[in-house]
């Protein structure tokens, strides 16, 4: 496992910068994704990867009153009949105006807790130079 010493010498020679200079903007850059992570900001490192707080596990329903009493009709009437029984209500789930709010007052709601998700970008592995 590579530490910051090791990164401040390499990052250091090849932006040919001192490892003084060099160690300053590497501190400034893990501070300032510090501070986004801690306002619940994703970090996309383009061609590298994508950090994201992962959220507390949603409970509830993700629809309008009507809809998810719909749902939930549909699914007590078809056990065991697989997704195809929604796709009719999904449709019309899709340009329901409540149920976009609905979604939106959940997105603004979400906690987040502090483990992280780490996904590399396809890039991050063709770049092995
Ligand atoms: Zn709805």
């Amino acid at each position: 496992m590579i530490g910051i010493s090791y990164l401040t010498e390499a990052v250091s020679k090849k932006a040919d910068l001192s490892e003084e200079q060099t160690r300053e903007v590497l501190m400034a850059f893990f501070e300032t994704i510090q501070q986004k992570l801690n306002e619940n900001e994703s970090i996309n490192f383009k061609g590298c990867f994508l950090i994201k707080r992962k959220p507390e596990p949603f409970k509830g329903s993700k629809n309008c009153t009507k809809h998810q009493e719909e749902l939930e009709k549909l699914s007590a009437e078809n056990k065991g009949g697989g997704f195809g029984i929604f796709s009719e209500i999904n449709k019309v789930i899709k340009h329901c105006a409540d149920c976009k709010s609905k979604k939106e007052e959940i997105v603004k709601n979400t906690k987040f807790t502090d483990r992280l998700t780490i996904q590399p970008a396809k890039e991050l592995w063709a770049n092995k130079n």
